[in-house]
């Protein structure tokens, strides 16, 4: 083929001159006039152009021959080589040599990266096999492959806590810069001003230790993995309508789980499109810290009694109320995230003193527990504001006794308390139950100090005045029924009933 090729370009060479010779003398022909005398310049032109012309023939003649020497392979597969590693193919190259060169390469790059000797531990195979040009990788390209794929073994350094290695670093300053940033996470809110010492709990140390550049983490990736305790991460995006309650439940999870798990979203103003993290985070470390404080600290009172004739045992009148002092302390605390677990106080000045509680009760023993068959009043100094019966179109089942907001409500009678709550219209209101079908209603309290099931005695303070409900002041709607229909309570207050 290359011979016929060769032939071919010859004949080409012969023809071509000649047509070049003719057209020059063409014209010659056609311009006789002022024209430079070509026949003068016809010898030495001729051999210039001859020249030139071998010049350019002989070149695109090797040009085309090495073309196609070595592009007959984009048709035809040809020899190469396959860089096999660890059973995987990685690339296929021409030059068996490429693979060495590249290593070392890559070998010097790395021990001037890590800055100590590396020792590549890789092994790879080369297996003759045959590609098509466009098959073939660059030596360039080889590199970055060889790069992407390489292990090798390094001086590295790993981060020990009581014992468990949980991450591996290129340096020691890395490692080292892990811990700070994972502590500085922890105390992110404190006032630094007023640290004295931050440390952890667990035991944390930096070892060098022999590792492979695989095991090699990104440092905030493994500040990340330390803080929460895992790498797992899931998160979810807040929606319409949803609010910390619904998200919990959803996920399955205690709202303070949540709440933990977010440190820096307000569970009241979650908007839609916030992201919130449903991971709790378990830190490897936990942070403690000592620090010193200034602050204001109540002073508890003290509470005495003073005993009256007139009052039951088992009641209780705060005649003068008690009220906290305030101390100024300043105390070293220590801190494991965020709760206080050790305080050292230094001093202590007292700001204001507390006042002691006075609380009067009685000496009488309380009447038995159940009915008389007799009702006292059950607001003593009251004024009827309105009586039993018709009342502007409707029918008032009870007698509003006025009274100061606050005073004590007595039970007309010893019994069971049968209703304690918010009754409607009512507001709050207690019934009582006192045997033989009668009870009475105590309704628009302002506080109720009994509960259903309890037994009352005649004379129990139940309940304080108030104006809950459907009502136009403070005062007691006090209903008798007997048999569950309301009577008049007039004609039964100060009377033996059964
Ligand atoms: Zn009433």
């Amino acid at each position: 083929m290359k011979n016929q090729i060769l032939s071919f370009i010859s004949n080409l060479k012969k023809n071509k001159t000649s047509d070049v010779f003719l057209q020059l003398k063409e014209k010659k022909y056609r311009h006789p006039f002022n024209f430079p005398d070509l026949n003068n310049l016809t010898k030495r032109t001729k051999g210039i152009i001859f020249v030139l012309l071998s010049t350019f023939l002989i070149l695109s003649t090797v040009y085309s021959l090495n073309y196609l020497e070595t592009h007959e392979n984009n048709v035809f597969a040809t020899d190469s080589f396959t860089i096999i590693s660890e059973g995987k193919e990685l690339c296929k190259v021409r030059d068996p040599e490429l693979l060495d060169a590249a290593l070392e390469k890559l070998d010097k790059e790395l021990e001037n990266k890590v800055d100590h000797e590396i020792a590549i531990e890789s092994k790879f195979v080369i297996e003759p096999s045959k590609a098509k040009d466009d098959e073939i990788t660059s030596e360039e390209e080889l590199y970055n492959i060889l790069k992407k794929n390489i292990t090798y073994s390094i001086l590295a350094y790993a981060i020990d806590i009581d014992g468990t290695q949980v991450g591996v670093l290129n340096s020691e300053k890395e490692a080292k810069e892990v811990i700070e940033e994972v502590k500085a996470h922890f105390i992110r809110d404190y006032d630094k001003e007023t640290l004295l010492e931050v440390t952890t709990v667990e035991n944390v140390s930096i070892k060098q230790i022999k590792a492979t550049n695989q095991q090699i983490q990104d440092k905030d990736e493994l500040i990340n993995y330390i803080i929460k305790g895992t790498d797992e991460e899931r998160t979810y995006i807040v929606e319409k309508g949803d609010t910390y309650w619904t998200i919990a439940e959803y996920f399955n999870m205690s709202l303070d789980d949540l709440i933990s798990a977010n440190p820096n979203s307000d569970p009241d103003r979650i908007q839609i499109g916030d992201e919130l993290n449903l991971i709790v985070p378990k830190p490897f470390i936990n942070v403690q810290v000592k620090r010193k404080v200034v602050q204001e600290e109540k002073i508890p009172y003290e509470t005495e009694y003073a005993y009256v004739s007139y009052m039951y045992n088992d009641e209780q009148v705060v005649t003068k109320a008690g009220k906290y002092g305030i101390s100024e302390v300043e105390a070293i605390v220590t801190e494991q995230n965020g709760i206080q677990v050790a305080k050292e106080v230094l001093s202590e000045k007292v700001i204001t003193e507390p006042v002691t509680q006075i609380v009067t009760t009685g000496t009488q023993e309380p009447p038995p527990k159940k009915g008389t068959g007799y009702f006292i009043n059950p607001l003593p100094g009251s004024i009827i504001s309105s009586r039993f019966g018709s009342r502007s179109g409707g029918f008032h089942l009870g007698q509003d006794m006025a009274k100061a907001a606050g005073s004590a409500i007595k039970a007309a009678d010893g019994g069971t308390v049968i209703f304690a709550g918010w009754s409607g219209s009512y507001g709050y209101m207690v019934d009582i139950d006192h045997g033989g079908g009668f009870t009475t209603r105590y309704a628009h309290c302002s506080e109720i100090y009994v509960s259903v099931g309890e037994k009352v005695y005649q004379g129990k303070i139940i309940a304080a005045v108030g104006s809950t409900g459907v009502s136009s002041g403070p005062h007691l709607h006090f209903e008798v029924r007997k048999y569950g229909t309301a009577v008049n309570p007039a004609n039964y207050i100060g009377v033996q009933y059964r």
